[in-house]
């Protein structure tokens, strides 16, 4: 049977979250020290650690099946690649909810701005060049572009550059270089891509079966398992309060006729505000557990 591999970041913001992801959905690898390669033990799923900036380009050409990757980076490769090959894309399977940040276009404290027009005839540093071009173009606005592959922030205190646009997760490093926000170029988060080629039936049902698995983990770690001891007249009610619980099982208690006890799979996040309601409704007894997996 053909392999199918996975490339995620070797080493950096999305690296740890994305190989326990695969991992949470039972994939094990053979790991070994350093190598960019880790051979898939339980399944023909193999993984690939590389740089982030690589792994778009790895789907597009079909070196990898399956990527996880920010969408900003993969937005950015995909419209390089474009220049050169127009019909070139690439498909997001799942955004997974973690390596948020937004990619945002900030100017010195002092300066003046107004509008994004102010930008015109202006320079951009950015390491994000495409998205940026993308940007000034729907806005109809020329700008120059100036690329650096890092310290971005420091381009206008250095006169290189009139304005950023860079990734932005809480602006602390903005506001330590005297820049500030004035609008937003995109909102990214970690996402699974894969590539665009139609694959074999095997792997392609492989595929499906490893999505169903990672969204399945995602749904769980979300999800609580609540049991409960609630007086029967006041089911309804209670029910109610249970966020996200379709239908609770109902259970008799020996010795008491007008107590229950109630077992729920909540899909939503369970609050203290909800445990407290529900003691108001009164509910006794009230445990949250954690739930590992979900199969739907
Ligand atoms: P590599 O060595 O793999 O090229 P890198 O330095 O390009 O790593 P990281 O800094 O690890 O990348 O960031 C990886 C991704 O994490 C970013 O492309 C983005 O999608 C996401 N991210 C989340 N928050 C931030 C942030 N505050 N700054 C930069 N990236 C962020
Ligand atoms: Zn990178």
């Amino acid at each position: 049977m053909n392999r199918i591999q996975i490339a995620i970041q070797k080493s950096g913001r999305l690296a740890d979250k994305s190989l326990s992801l695969l991992e949470r959905s039972g994939l094990q690898f053979a790991r070994s020290k350093d190598k960019l390669f880790w051979f898939g033990r339980n399944l023909p799923v193999d993984l690939l650690l590389v740089r982030d900036d690589d792994i778009p380009r790895l789907l597009i050409e079909n070196v990898c099946q399956l990527g996880i990757v920010g969408e900003n980076v993969a937005e950015e490769k995909l419209l390089e690649v474009q220049q050169q090959r127009p019909d070139a894309t690439l498909e997001s399977l799942l955004r997974l909810d973690y390596g948020h940040c937004r990619l945002k276009l900030a100017v010195p404290e002092a300066a003046r701005f107004e509008s994004i027009n102010d930008l015109s005839g202006r320079r951009l540093a950015t390491s994000y060049p495409w998205l940026v071009r993308r940007y000034l173009d729907q806005h109809d606005i020329q700008a120059d572009i100036v690329t650096l592959n890092g310290a971005v922030e420091i381009a206008p205190s250095l006169g290189t550059a009139d304005a950023i646009v860079d990734l932005v997760s809480t602006g602390t490093t903005l506001r330590a270089n005297h820049l500030r926000p004035v609008a937003e170029v995109m909102q990214s988060q970690a996402a699974l891509y894969r590539c665009p080629a139609a694959l074999g039936t095997e792997s392609e049902e492989l595929i499906g079966k490893l999505l169903t698995r990672i969204q399945g983990v995602q749904q769980a770690a979300e999800s609580k398992y609540v049991m409960l001891h609630a007086p029967r007249s006041r089911l309804a009610e209670i029910s109610a309060i249970l966020p996200g619980a379709e239908s609770p099982t109902i259970l008799d208690l020996e010795g008491q006729e007008d107590r229950v006890a109630v077992h729920a799979v909540c899909t939503e996040q369970v609050f203290w505000e909800h445990l407290e309601e529900l003691k108001e409704a009164g509910a006794s007894a009230v445990l949250v557990l954690p739930v590992e997996k979900i199969l739907a």
